[in-house]
Formats: C-alpha cells, structure tokens, sequence
C-alpha cells in the first residue's frame, strides 16, 4: 500500500448520520467519534521543553494540536468553556500521558478579563509561554442577512477576532526571540459561504491580523502565521456550523471527497510552532483536501 494517497487509509466518508447538539458540541457525542491523533500521532522532539497555550483545545483541531505537542515535548495549557469539561479531561489524561504538564484553563474568551487571567494564570502555571495557538471558534449559520442578528453577528466577532486580540496582546510581553504565535482562520476567509457571512468575515480579519502582526513583531524574533483548514470533522459544524442535511454530507465538495480528520492538520500547527519553520512568518498555511482555495 502507497503511503501516499490519503484516502488509501480508511477514513470517514459521508453520508453521515444526522447528529444536532447544542453549542458548544462535545466531540465524545460526534458519529463517528473524530480521529485527534490519540493512536496515531507519533512525536520525534521537535517541540522539546517548549510551553504552549491553545485555546479550544478541549476537541477538535485543538484537541489534535495539543496532543501532538505534547508527543513533541512541550508543556501545554488548554482553554475551552466549562460545559466542555468532560472532553478537556480527556485531553488532560493524553498531556500527563506523554509525561508533560497540562494545565486546564475553562473561561470564555468573549471576556477581556477573563483572557487577561487566561495568559497570566498560563504563564504562571507552565513557568512562561513559548506558543500561543489561537483556535477556539465561533460558527452558526444563518441563511439570511436580514435574520443575522447584531447579538450573534457580535458574539462571533468577541470570539474570534477580540478574544484572538485581547490572548495575543496579553502574551506577547511573555514571548521571546523563537516565540510563535499560530492563528487558525479557515477556506471561508477566500471563498464565503453566503450562510457564514459573520464567520467568514472574522476569519478573514485573522488573517490581516496574522500578517500585520508578523510584521510588527518580526524585529523581536517572534513569527505569526495562520492555518486555514478546509472541512474538518469537529463538533463546530454538528452545533449550528451548518444545517444538519450538510453535516450529514459534510467534506463530500472536497476532491478527496470527505472531511479531513483533526489529526490529519495537527502536524501543520506542530512545524508552523518549531524552529524548523523559523523562516516562516505572516503566511496562510491552507489544508483543505485538494480544492486549493489559496
Ligand atoms: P471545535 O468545536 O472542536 O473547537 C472550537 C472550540 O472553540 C471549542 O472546543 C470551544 O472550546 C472553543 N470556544 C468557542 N467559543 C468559546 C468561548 N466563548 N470561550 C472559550 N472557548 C470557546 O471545532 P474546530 O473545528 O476544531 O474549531 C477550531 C478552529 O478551527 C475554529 O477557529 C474554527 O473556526 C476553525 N475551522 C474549523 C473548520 C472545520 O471544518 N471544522 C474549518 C475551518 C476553520
Ligand atoms: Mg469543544
């Protein structure tokens, strides 16, 4: 068997069953259950010693990142909202399996207090910060402009553009020269679904904000990149990302014709964070399953 055609390893392909939960999913209730990486990823050092925040960590594409970090060597502290807690703990258990600390952080970022104690009781409690990954995200759909109301239209802006504001400038004083920063935008930021027009819209701020900041940041030794995945399976899109007729589709528009698993995006954000990118700085790093949005 070639190892490299992706769809030679088994992987979820839709149709999937119809699955609503209410936001925030948990990815333990998901059918079938994602692949984080829990038996597959395997570590070499890359990130030995390093200490990392990741908020949204709790599943998904974060769940995948700190779980490869943690295999890399890094000590990692893990953000998500308290209703989350039974798929943090698993993620917790993974950490102390590698043998590195892992910090258990539950807030919501839509506050600036609250990302201010996130960084500091991070910093804190890892003994300083090297990588800060923003990822935790905000996605409901909504058909129409006229039924997008300022109260949603605001929460995912706090939650996707604030929050990544308000955690970067509370850490950056913490990082130094080697420090990477690692924004997750998304496909929607170059090609807008007419149903995400909010989401769309902050995930193409993520990436203005990516290459400003690594500018700004790069006579400091500190690099800033951003990930945009393409359709992943993650409770983000069974809890109002999209209507349940496309989650039960979901990925089928890919020419690999299926979502990516978490665990198949996890060793971007592992070199975009190592020093083996360490020429690498305000790009967008797209994995999307062969569409080829950027
Ligand atoms: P996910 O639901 O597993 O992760 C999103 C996380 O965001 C949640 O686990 C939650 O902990 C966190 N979060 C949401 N609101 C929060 C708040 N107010 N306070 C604290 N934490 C909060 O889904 P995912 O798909 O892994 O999402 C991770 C990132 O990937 C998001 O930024 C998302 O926009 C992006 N993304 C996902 C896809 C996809 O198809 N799944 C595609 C492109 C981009
Ligand atoms: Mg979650």
């Amino acid at each position: 068997m070639s190892q490299h055609n992706p769809n030679e390893i088994s992987r979820p392909v839709p149709p999937f069953e119809r699955q609503p939960q209410e936001v925030p999913g948990l990815a333990s209730k998901m059918v079938p259950v994602p692949d984080h990486g829990e038996k597959s990823y395997k570590g070499s050092g890359r990130l030995a010693g390093r200490k990392a925040l990741i908020t949204g960590g709790d599943s998904g594409i974060g769940r995948a990142t700190a779980i490869a970090y943690a295999r890399e060597g890094a000590d990692v502290a893990i953000n998500y909202l308290p209703a989350e807690e039974s798929d943090a703990k698993e993620v917790i258990a993974l950490i102390e399996a590698e043998g590195r600390k892992a910090i258990a952080i539950p807030g919501d970022i839509t506050s600036e207090d609250f990302c201010q104690q996130l960084v500091s009781e991070a910093v804190e409690k890892l003994g300083g910060l090297d990588i800060l990954v923003n990822n935790a995200g905000r996605q409901q759909f909504c058909e129409s402009i006229a039924d997008l109301t300022t109260e949603s239209f605001d929460k995912t802006f706090k939650t996707n553009v604030y929050a990544m504001f308000w955690i970067t400038k509370a850490a950056l004083p913490h990082l130094k020269s080697g420090s990477a920063i690692v924004n997750t935008s998304s496909v929607q930021a170059g090609k807008p679904s007419p149903m995400l027009l909010d989401y769309a819209q902050t995930k193409a701020s993520i990436i203005a904000f990516t290459k400003g900041l690594a500018k700004q940041v790069a006579e400091k030794g500190i690099r800033v990149n951003a990930v945009a995945p393409g359709p992943y399976w993650t409770p983000l899109q069974s809890s109002g990302g999209q209507p349940q007729e496309k989650v039960m589709k979901f990925g089928e528009e890919a020419p690999f014709g299926r979502p990516g698993q978490p665990a198949e995006i996890a060793a971007l954000y592992v070199l975009l964070a190592s020093d083996e990118a360490s020429f690498a700085s305000g790009q967008v790093w797209c994995s999307d399953g062969g569409t080829g949005t950027f």
